[in-house]
């Protein structure tokens, strides 16, 4: 089933749509008002509006999600939510709200920013709470024993994707790098009543790798163009890890579960790896990704970045040096989203593989 299909589905079950830009929310609370969150990261668009919108230097992520509500793509959705993620969403959220009128119900997620204090695990409730008030009034009240079914389901659903991830760094699942990402990615829009089944099923289905070819990490915020995936695949590196905002920072690292759910959101929170949107420090990034690399004994590092992308680029240059002095190749791409591989990008790509594999090989 199509994304548009099952989203149309859901629908006519009773779920409400919300419509969520990246990155971070508490989406166990919308589950908890029988709402679906439908995440909106890469729409397959042409820019043909969001353009008069926008300055030219602005990422494709906003771009394509201001693009889907010009065109209408959004209509079936029952509403919109904005984590305030970065400036360039903060201010797309502030062109629909204020400028374009969608005439549905925009909610707004703010999020604490690094360096986290006692004060901030006291913010972070507040608005969890402020968040669940304000849905309250278009959506109903909320029942707190729904929200800790919720909070414990997506508990289960982070330690099956730890458990996937895990047998991926140690080379044990069989999936291609392609379809690994398609796997995961159906979590930006599947219920978790459909997503757990299908994730436990990929992982029975998937374990037991040769653990052959180079391995490499990608970092950055989303795996696309997805073409790079493809030709990883075909010239026999596997992704061994990821640190995407899209995918691996969003999975927390650990999990509690405290006997108020809202403190069990708390925790799940300040247990996620560390992220540019949340303004973690440059030396936790830097720490966090050579564990990865040591873990998976990584042979390089892609970093596949979105252009324009302020927060992701700010780190690179530092990341990209402590990488190479940890002894692992790096690779630099600079992307438009969904628009395919260049000839220019499939030599670079190629040629770095050949550098690894011949480290592979000495
Ligand atoms: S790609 Fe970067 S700049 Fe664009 S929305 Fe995501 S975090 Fe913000």
């Amino acid at each position: 089933m199509s994304r548009r299909e099952y989203l149309k589905n859901q629908k006519q079950k009773g779920r409400r749509l919300i419509g969520v830009f990246p990155a971070h929310y508490p989406r166990e609370i919308l589950w908890a008002f029988n709402s679906l969150p439908a995440e909106i990261w890469d729409p397959p668009l042409d820019i043909e509006g969001a353009n008069a919108h926008l300055q030219p230097y602005i990422c494709s992520v906003v771009k394509l999600g201001l693009e889907l509500i010009l065109q209408g793509k959004g209509d079936m959705l029952d509403g919109f939510l904005f984590p305030h993620t970065c400036d360039s969403i903060q201010n797309m959220a502030s062109i629909v709200y204020d400028y374009l009128g969608v005439g549905k119900p925009c909610y707004f997620f703010y999020h604490p920013k690094a360096p986290y204090r006692p004060s901030s695990r006291r913010y972070y409730l507040e608005q969890l709470k402020s968040l669940v008030s304000r849905l309250e009034r278009d959506l109903g009240p909320m029942d707190e024993n729904e929200l800790r079914r919720r909070v414990e389901q997506g508990h289960h659903l982070a330690s099956i994707l730890r458990e996937i991830y895990d047998a991926r760094r140690r080379g044990g699942l069989s999936a291609s790098n392609a379809d690994f990402y398609r796997m995961i990615r159906q979590g930006e829009y599947l219920h978790p009543d459909d997503f757990i089944p299908l994730l436990e099923d990929f992982l029975k289905a998937s374990r037991g790798g040769d653990g052959k070819g180079p391995g490499v990490i990608l970092s950055g915020v989303l795996p696309n163009p997805p073409e790079i995936l493809n030709l990883l695949d075909e010239l026999g590196v596997r992704v061994v890890d990821d640190d995407l905002l899209c995918c691996g920072r969003r999975i927390p690292m650990h999990t509690t579960m405290a006997q108020d759910p809202f403190e069990a959101l708390v925790d799940s929170y300040f247990a996620m790896p560390p992220c540019t949107t949340k303004d973690s420090p440059l030396k936790g990034r830097v720490d966090y990704l050579l564990e990865k690399i040591a873990a998976s004994k990584a042979k390089g590092v892609i970093f596949y970045l979105v252009k324009f992308c302020e927060p992701e680029w700010f780190d690179v240059p530092c990341m990209a040096e402590a990488v190479k002095e940890a002894g692992a190749a790096v690779l630099t791409v600079d992307v438009d989203l969904n628009q395919g591989l260049s000839g220019q990008l499939t030599t670079r790509i190629e040629a770095f593989v050949e550098m690894i594999g011949r480290q592979q090989e000495a």
